[in-house]
């Protein structure tokens, strides 16, 4: 059965060391919304990922790739997802959104593919992108080293907030408010000040101020992958009154089914 709206995780890991050892898969997130295809942070393997998926994904069937920032594990495949999406090229459409940071200098994003796509847009605060029947926003800037936005994301009747890469800072919160709260939570431990990334407790901060539908934790670094993620988002329910559930790779959620 084909799902009308659904996020597919091609990956779950987060940070350098759970990437390049691929103890979780890094290949972003596949989400449909009303007939759209678009995927999120095609980091190391996503290619892969989608072949590899049951039933298949197909890079043919994407309308658009969003990058939240340009480090490697969320843009490393971003090439040959474009390549793969437009038919190496033959087929030209698709819409690219990224940061300038991630055009300009140094870009991950290589110039010889971008007249492989319709569009190439930069990812900013206060501008509204679509792509097929799927709209989003740059929710807020991230602290996280280099040009970073998490998003929200609407279409087939739903509200999705993806908190990426980011240190916390007052009021991040305030700027999620989709139904469905995706958040990257690297860190177990929230000691660490100088690592730009989320910790658990920080993310049951978040999640208990804006009592989601549905909270997914994600993009797990090795403190979280040795805490057994399941459980820690069961405790969090449970303490939470709020469904909070960790991530798996290839994990589908349904949305037509919450
Ligand atoms: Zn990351
Ligand atoms: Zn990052």
């Amino acid at each position: 059965m084909i799902h009308k709206n659904y996020i597919k995780f091609l990956g779950t890991a987060g940070a350098r060391f759970v990437v390049m050892m691929q103890l979780r898969r890094s290949g972003g997130i596949w989400l449909r919304l009303d007939d759209t295809n678009v995927l999120i942070d095609p980091g190391p393997g996503s290619l892969v990922r989608c072949l590899g998926s049951k039933p298949l994904l197909n890079p043919r069937d994407l309308e658009g790739v969003i990058l939240t920032h340009r480090h490697l594990d969320h843009a490393n495949d971003v090439n040959i997802i474009i390549e793969a999406m437009t038919n190496g090229g033959f087929d030209r459409k698709g819409v690219v959104v990224a940061p300038s940071d991630a055009l300009e200098d140094d870009p991950v994003i290589l110039r010889y593919l971008r007249g492989y796509v319709d569009k190439i847009e930069i990812l900013r605060l206060q501008q509204t992108y679509t792509i097929g029947h799927i709209s989003f926003s740059a929710a807020t800037a991230h602290e996280h080293g280099v040009e970073t936005y998490g998003l929200n994301l609407f279409g087939g009747g739903h509200h999705i907030s993806y908190i990426t890469d980011t240190k916390y800072f007052p009021g991040l919160e305030s700027y999620y408010t989709g139904d469905i709260l995706i958040i990257n939570v690297v860190r177990f431990d929230s000691g660490n000040t100088k690592i730009q990334h989320l910790s658990l407790d920080e993310a049951e901060k978040i999640i208990a101020t804006n009592q989601p539908k549905l909270a997914i934790l994600t993009h797990f670094g090795m403190t979280m992958i040795k805490a057994k993620p399941w459980e820690l988002a069961s405790t969090l329910s449970n303490r939470l009154g709020v469904r909070v559930i960790a991530a798996s790779d290839g994990l589908e959620i349904d949305l037509d089914l919450l």
